[in-house]
């Protein structure tokens, strides 16, 4: 996979960002992008509440979730965290 950088203009408003969806330009800034880990999503709000396959997802996550839960209420075994987890950790990080 390549990475694009993303198209940005300077306004007077200061820095505008293109959406990778709708290719209009917005502020970088997170009235107009949602954000993860800091950093700005490649599509507007906009567009994100507009889509559909995002909704879509969003509802089998819940769904997921909801079966995870249940699983979880039903079965009483629960898992164990090893105590040596940590062992054998290398330069990772
Ligand atoms: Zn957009």
């Amino acid at each position: 996979m390549k990475r694009v950088p993303r198209l940005k203009i300077e306004t007077e408003l200061g820095t505008e960002i293109q959406c990778s969806r709708c290719k209009d330009f917005w502020p970088a800034d997170r009235e107009f992008f949602d954000t993860a880990r800091g950093k700005l999503h490649a599509w507007c709000k906009a567009c994100y509440l507009s889509d559909e396959k995002v909704i879509q997802k969003a509802e089998r996550w819940k769904e997921s979730l909801r079966a995870a839960r249940a699983a979880r209420n039903q079965g009483g075994a629960h898992e164990t965290v090893p105590a040596r987890a940590t062992e054998g950790r290398g330069a990772n990080g």
